[in-house]
């Protein structure tokens, strides 16, 4: 079937630089020729017909935004067969042909089912700021959280210096450690606890065998949020218990790591990879994701990005534990 007009909507957790892939799939749809219309609230908006044709002012002056404008949401309804039937017919009613979906793994999870039972053409794009999906080195939104938690650590520092205290700051990632581990070396820290090696070693045991604090009056380590580590807040309990000779302080960075305005890497990234959807769609693609690696544009099959775990890179676990001596 030809495709006349697409519809876009971001799902899930929002990630900075969702405004600017909007911005990119508009425009660029529409240089192709197609229309475009705007799904708001993610599958939610779907199954509600929140929709509206979106022309290329409706994406102007909205780059430089963090957050989406098309809002997002989490679906329960979307999870149920009836949920995604009522979802097809609002598409049906609203003419639109196929679809992009921004947003991180629950969300082309839900892209994969609808396209496979209702035959329908969707592209993914990474939007989250976990950087946890497989295929692609980046995804939209990481560089600017990494930035944020970056900017945190430093200001947490100036403070921790001026006494003598163990530092656990938890940062984002639901089971992964991208950002604990890339924030860690970014501002400096002592150490990163992260769920890719929970199995391996007992991670805080290290630090404190190592004597973290041998040279240095205070100590950082960031803490991937994880059910696995516990987060901060489990690290600093287990610290008070086995080695309480340590006065722990803990900071959960939260919410402050979705916002903000997106940094020029996630801008550009987001641009490249909203153009790249539709280019997807104009040769016939269906039901992949864009992804990002070695500076190429590639199509990641959803069962692919979604299946499997990205690994973390284990020469920064290393670099990491070396400078931090
Ligand atoms: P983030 O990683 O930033 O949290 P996400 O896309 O992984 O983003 P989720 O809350 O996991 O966020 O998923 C978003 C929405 O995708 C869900 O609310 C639901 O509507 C849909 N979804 C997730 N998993 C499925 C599934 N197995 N079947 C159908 N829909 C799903």
């Amino acid at each position: 079937m030809e495709i006349k007009c697409i519809g876009i909507l971001t799902s899930g957790g929002d990630a900075p630089g969702m405004n600017a892939a909007i911005r990119a799939v508009t425009r660029s749809a529409i240089y192709n020729g197609f229309v475009v219309k705007g799904i708001y609230r993610g599958y939610r908006g779907l199954i509600t017909d929140e929709i509206v044709e979106f022309k290329t002012n409706n994406v102007s002056n909205i780059i430089q935004q963090g957050g989406t404008i098309l809002k997002t949401a989490r679906s329960q309804e979307f999870m149920t067969v009836e949920g995604r039937k009522q979802a097809y017919e609002t598409l049906q009613k609203e003419a639109i042909d196929a679809l992009v979906v921004i947003g991180g793994d629950g969300s082309l999870t839900g892209a994969r089912i609808f396209a496979q039972e209702f035959n329908f053409p969707i592209v993914g794009l990474p939007g989250t700021i976990d950087n946890d999906l497989y295929g692609t080195d980046i995804t939209i939104g990481y560089d600017t959280a990494l930035n944020t938690i970056m900017d945190a650590v430093d200001k947490i520092r100036d403070t921790a210096t001026s006494h003598e205290r163990l530092f656990f700051i938890e940062v984002m990632g639901r089971d992964a450690g991208f950002l604990a581990l890339n924030g860690a070396i970014a501002a400096g820290a002592e150490a990163a606890i992260i769920p890719e090696i929970f199995t391996e070693v007992d991670q805080l045991e290290e630090l404190i065998k190592n004597g973290f604090r041998k040279s240095k009056n205070s100590s950082i380590v960031l803490v991937a949020e994880s059910e696995m580590t516990g987060g901060a807040l489990g690290m600093a309990e287990r610290v008070k218990k086995e080695y309480p000779q340590y006065d722990v302080r803990v900071t959960i960075l939260g919410h402050i790591q979705r916002g903000g305005s997106p940094t020029a890497s996630d801008r550009i990234l987001a641009s490249r990879m909203g153009a790249a959807a539709i280019e997807a769609l104009l040769e016939d693609q269906r039901n992949v994701m864009i992804g990002i690696r070695d500076d190429k544009i590639v199509y990641v099959p959803f069962s692919q990005a979604i299946k499997n775990d990205k690994p973390i890179n284990r020469e920064l676990l290393n670099t990491l534990r070396i400078l931090s001596i």
